[in-house]
């Protein structure tokens, strides 16, 4: 068994589709980046990579590269199971959480699991995404950006 951690975080701006997990939540804000800037994909990614010894997402998918201009990060997910896989293990499960003051994302979370669990080939109950408030602290709590922390545990294939 290897374990992963994988931590992120996007400031959100206006004119953008808010991402998370691969589900579009409706908000008049999104998150700012190079790809889709999907916060809790980006932090999963970084779990994975990490667990496995992989390396980083940014020196994996460098966002000086055009190719990742706009992309769905479900694609780099794509990629990293590959890679994971490639490498010689099977994921286990994921336990996220994504910190965020506004929108409530309770209603999409299930949802979010789900798409996370189909990518990377595991039933629904081995991946668990959870949301916290900030209570207002900080820039988090000022609504600056939303934050993703991510665990994974891998097993060997
Ligand atoms: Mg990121």
């Amino acid at each position: 068994m290897r374990i992963g951690l994988g931590s992120d975080a996007h400031r959100l701006r206006a004119g953008r589709p808010l991402v998370l997990g691969g589900v579009i939540v409706p908000h008049p804000r999104g998150l700012e980046g190079h790809s889709d800037a999907d916060v809790l994909t980006h932090a999963l990614i970084d779990a994975l990579l990490g667990a496995a010894a992989l390396g980083t997402i940014g020196e994996r998918f460098p966002d000086r590269d055009p190719r990742y201009r706009g992309i769905s990060s479900l694609l780099l997910l794509d990629e990293t199971r590959r890679l994971v896989e490639q490498a010689g293990y099977r994921v286990h499960n994921v336990d996220a959480v994504i910190t965020a003051q506004e929108p409530r994302l309770a209603p999409h979370l299930g949802a979010m699991a789900r798409t996370l669990a189909a990518r990377l080939g595991l039933s629904p109950s081995a991946v668990s995404v959870k949301a916290t408030s900030p209570e207002g602290l900080g820039a988090l709590g000022r609504t600056e950006g939303i934050a993703a922390q991510a665990v994974v545990l891998l097993e060997e294939a």
